[in-house]
């Protein structure tokens, strides 16, 4: 007899508006699901040219498709409205204000309430994403700042706010604060990007910000040896040879070498610890808040980059575990499928004369994202279309979970994020991985990916 584990479904309102809520909640229900996650927000279908795609573009994903189709499609702009009319006067301390765009009449914005309902009549919990650091219309000096100073520039897969930034942090909370003040029946809340970026390269060189500098000194950080040392780290990336990416792997299987290298550059630790206290602190303002509005029932979940992204992204496991219910590291693989390319076309801008097979091989050695594939070259990295293989080997997602387990030492629950969109073969690998681990369940991203079959294959092996 198998062990109930956790099973939670991401569902957005857009598949009750479109699909209508029996139906939704009937294959969800057919699962044995615990747990639904949405978000307050409403869509509706906008011209060509207008909204956002759907599935989300994500840099360069031109080939993702929808499996269930949204009004008819399987790739779509869509326009998105709030659920409910926001309390401004929350938003009092911050310059940015919530979206307020009203949604057309025949959009039920009551969709999300009836949702909850339901979830509720079928014993399901239910949790809300929010996305406290994606402000509307970001201003440039509230972006992160890399160590050249400069700023991050579209393409990007969302532009964030720095979460030391006075202002991003008022909105961030205050949306917190919005939300469940207006949907206090709610059982857990996720806050999507609460952490620093790693979808480039240069993002592991954020945040140089003055907010950054400040909150740094105040945590009693060297800044100046953070900022030197980090110097070295982005002087070495713009320098390198094959000699030095070999040297790089020697890294790896020596932790004699790794260590004299923190010895000598204290300030890329630091710099790590650093970030980690900025997110850590921002889950704590949240859980606080929470319970001051005496909101003590509503579960906090710290959902983000897995290892080793989360150690530079600030995801910080083991002290979230303490501050938060759940935490949920996100085995996003079409993300993995592209990251090589995104980081090596950094690497090479830096460094022309550098072949793009040697930048490949290294990278992903150093990201534990092995696969088959041969003679390494850009194109064969990208966000893959429906019915392409994800190249890294699943083993690789293993061992990201066992690292968090063993963070954690079960002080919160353990839930990977498995994102559906890939083959259903590999779906199939990828949900008897996470029900075969030590880990308390899992969530799933999202409804709009699950084929009937993926259903099928949730419902065989998870049950
Ligand atoms: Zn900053």
């Amino acid at each position: 007899m198998k062990v109930n584990k956790f099973l939670g479904i991401f569902v957005y309102p857009m598949y009750a508006q479109y699909e209508g809520i029996k139906q939704v909640f009937d294959n969800i229900e057919a699962l044995g699901a615990n747990a639904i996650c949405t978000t307050p927000l409403v869509a509706y279908p906008s011209d060509e040219g207008k909204g956002q795609r759907k599935p989300d573009l994500h840099i360069d994903g031109y080939k993702r498709l929808l499996s269930r189709p949204i009004w008819g499609k399987r790739k779509i702009q869509l326009e998105y409205f709030p659920a409910h009319d926001p309390d401004l006067s929350i938003f009092e301390k911050s310059f940015y204000k919530p979206n307020l765009k009203k949604a057309p009449p025949e959009v039920d914005r009551e969709i999300v309430n009836a949702m909850i309902t339901e979830a509720k009549k079928r014993g399901m919990a239910v949790h809300f994403m929010i996305h406290p650091f994606l402000p509307p219309d970001i201003r440039t000096e509230d972006q992160p700042r890399y160590i050249d100073n400069s700023v991050p520039k579209p393409p990007q897969v969302a532009l964030t706010a720095c979460m030391n930034n006075p202002n991003a942090l008022a909105y961030g909370l205050a949306l917190v604060e919005d939300t469940i003040k207006h949907y206090p029946k709610i059982d857990g809340l996720f806050t999507d990007w609460a952490e620093y970026g790693a979808y480039r390269l240069e993002d592991h060189f954020t945040c140089f910000c003055s907010h950054c500098e400040q909150k740094a000194i105040e945590l009693g950080f060297d800044w100046n040896t953070i900022k030197r040392d980090m110097n070295s780290l982005w002087q070495w990336f713009h320098s390198l040879t094959p000699k030095k990416l070999e040297n790089s792997l020697r890294l790896l299987g020596n932790p004699s070498s790794f260590t004299e290298l923190l010895i000598h550059y204290p300030g890329c630790l630091q710099f790590l610890q650093f970030k980690a206290e900025t997110v850590v602190g921002f889950y704590r303002q949240t859980r606080q808040l929470m319970n001051r509005m005496g909101l003590n029932k509503i579960e906090l979940s710290a959902r983000g980059w897995p290892p080793p992204w989360n150690h530079s992204s600030g995801l910080d496991y083991r002290a979230l575990s303490e501050i938060c219910n759940a935490v949920t590291p996100k085995l996003f693989t079409f993300d993995y499928c592209a990251l090589p390319r995104w980081y090596g076309q950094t690497i090479q801008g830096w460094n022309p004369k550098l072949k793009e097979s040697i930048i490949l091989d290294t990278l992903l050695k150093w990201m534990n994202l092995e696969d088959d594939i041969e003679n390494r070259s850009f194109v064969k990295y990208n966000i893959p279309g429906p019915k392409e293989k994800h190249p890294a080997k699943f083993e690789v997602y293993q061992n990201r979970i066992d690292e968090v387990l063993d963070q954690v030492e079960s002080k919160a629950n353990c839930y990977p994020h498995a994102c559906a969109y890939m083959l259903d073969s590999q779906w199939e690998q990828m949900v008897s991985l996470i029900r075969n681990s030590k880990v308390d369940g899992m969530w799933v991203t999202m409804y709009g990916y699950l084929s009937d079959r993926k259903l099928e294959i949730i419902k065989k092996i998870w049950q």
